[in-house]
């Protein structure tokens, strides 16, 4: 009787593994998401999420929560996070997935980043009290769960909690977006660097939401191409981010590129239901999934 000497869940498993939800990109308060770690894979339970990757930005610290909060729970967690990167003059993240947080070269890497954050935030506020809006880096800070840890997320936050615009999309566009006036420009790290710690610490690299950096189709290939040769294997096919053309759109040129396919909500806050848990379509059928060759414990 070979049943008898595999466990339940494990054989549920294997029976559903065809049709497991995987939600490889999704924040916490460790960045600039609204849950804690804990809240977080409550939520992915509660919504039929199997296999979830925390990808805080540019920090790991919330890996060590989730993982007890999945243990508990009986989601799967991969350990993730989501890398801010300067190629060209575009900022870009890049995504590592299976990552170790305690690998030397990323943790060094990731910190580095961290130091600029301060010092942005800072031009942020007298950006922004230049454009009439003053004293925005305490309230930013008020809703930065992690001081070392703070966005531009955190800043629309206040703002929208003193009434100045209605929601986070409205501060984005009128204030904080590329080209208006709370916008500054940031040097993050570099691509190749970004993917060598990720590799280095044995993860593999994917470049999120492609479809939102408004490259044209020649830059977009020349990305794509650079990527690939500097170690990156996947790019987000399906994520919140991405129309349904999209997914179409990018899953050719995963395919075209020789790169595999994610899948993510980029999931921040309840309160932002277009990307929330639980609701991703299905890759294409064409697309070699991220996952391919895991095997997950
Ligand atoms: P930062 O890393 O501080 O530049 O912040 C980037 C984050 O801001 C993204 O991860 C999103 O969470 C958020 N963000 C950027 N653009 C928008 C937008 N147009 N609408 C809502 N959130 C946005
Ligand atoms: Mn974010
Ligand atoms: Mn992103
Ligand atoms: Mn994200």
């Amino acid at each position: 009787m070979i049943f008898v000497m595999i466990a339940e869940s494990d054989f549920l498993f294997f029976l559903m593994s065809p049709d497991l939800h995987y939600d490889l990109h999704a924040h916490s308060c460790v960045s600039d998401g609204v849950l804690t770690p804990t809240l977080l894979l409550e939520r992915a339970a509660s919504r039929q999420v199997d296999v979830l990757a925390l990808t805080d930005h540019d920090d790991t610290r919330g890996l060590a929560e989730a993982a007890e909060a999945a243990a508990r729970l009986g989601v799967r967690l991969v350990n993730g996070v989501e890398i801010s990167v300067s190629w060209q003059k575009t900022t870009l993240h890049v995504v590592g997935l299976g990552i170790d947080p305690a690998h030397a070269s990323l943790a060094e890497g990731l910190a580095a980043i961290r130091t600029g954050r301060r010092e942005r935030a800072e031009r942020i506020a007298v950006q922004l009290a230049r454009f009439g809006v003053p004293d925005t880096l305490a309230g930013a800070l008020r809703h930065a769960a992690n001081p070392d840890l703070i966005g531009r997320m955190h800043f629309a936050r206040d703002l929208v909690e003193r009434g100045i615009c209605k929601d986070v999309q409205s501060v984005f566009k009128r204030y904080l977006a590329k080209g208006r006036p709370g916008y500054v420009s940031h040097q993050w790290a570099d691509m190749a660097d970004a993917i060598g710690w990720i590799k280095a610490s044995g993860g593999q690299a994917v470049l999120a939401h492609p479809g939102r950096y408004e490259l044209g189709s020649g830059r977009l290939t020349q990305l794509l191409n650079e990527f690939r040769d500097a170690g990156g294997e996947a790019i987000e096919v399906v994520t919140g981010s991405h129309t349904p053309d999209q997914f179409i759109r990018f899953a050719r040129l995963a395919r075209e590129h020789g790169l595999l396919s994610s899948r993510g909500s980029d999931f921040h806050s309840p309160e932002e239901h277009w990307r929330d848990l639980g609701r991703l379509a299905k890759l294409p059928d064409i697309c070699t999934p991220v996952w391919q060759n895991w095997s997950l414990a």
